[in-house]
C-alpha cells in the first residue's frame, strides 16, 4: 500500500484504541506516516490510562474485550473533566443508537477506508483547540 499525502502534515497526538491487532497495526502504519504521533491500547481499561497522556484525539474501537469496552470507556472519559474536550471517534461494524449515550463525536465504520479515515482525523486534528 502506498500512502501519499500532498498536504501539510498537521501534527498532533492521536490515542488508537483496538483490539484487533492487524487493524491496529495499519491504523498506526497509516496515521504515522501522515505524520500524526501515536499512542495504542488494545483494551477499555489500558484506554483509560493511556488517556493521560492527553491525546488531541481518540479512535476508540466499541467491541473491545474485558469489563470496559469502547462505550463504558467513552463514557468515563466523558464524563471525566481532565478528558471531556478530547473528541472521540467511535469505531463500529454495526450502526448503533448508543453513540448520544457514550458520548461519542463521530462515527467512523468498518471496514475502514483509509482515505475516509485520513480526511476525518484530518478534521477533527484541524479543528482542535490549541493547548495552554
Ligand atoms: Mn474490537
Amino acid at each position: 500500500m502506498s500512502i501519499k499525502s500532498t498536504k501539510t502534515p498537521i501534527t498532533g497526538k492521536i490515542l488508537i484504541v483496538e483490539d484487533n491487532l492487524d487493524l491496529l497495526s495499519l491504523l498506526h502504519r497509516v496515521l504515522r506516516a501522515e505524520g500524526y504521533e501515536v499512542i495504542m491500547a488494545v483494551s477499555g481499561e489500558e484506554a483509560l490510562g493511556r488517556a493521560e497522556e492527553l491525546p488531541d484525539l481518540i479512535l476508540m474501537d466499541i467491541r473491545l474485550p474485558g469489563e470496559i469496552d469502547g462505550l463504558e470507556a467513552t463514557r468515563r472519559l466523558k464524563a471525566d473533566s481532565r478528558f471531556t474536550r478530547i473528541p472521540i471517534v467511535g469505531m463500529t461494524a454495526q450502526l448503533m443508537e448508543e453513540k448520544a449515550i457514550a458520548g461519542f463525536n463521530e462515527l467512523l465504520f468498518k471496514p475502514i477506508e483509509v482515505d475516509h479515515l485520513i480526511a476525518i482525523v484530518g478534521r477533527w486534528m484541524g479543528e482542535r483547540q490549541p493547548k495552554n
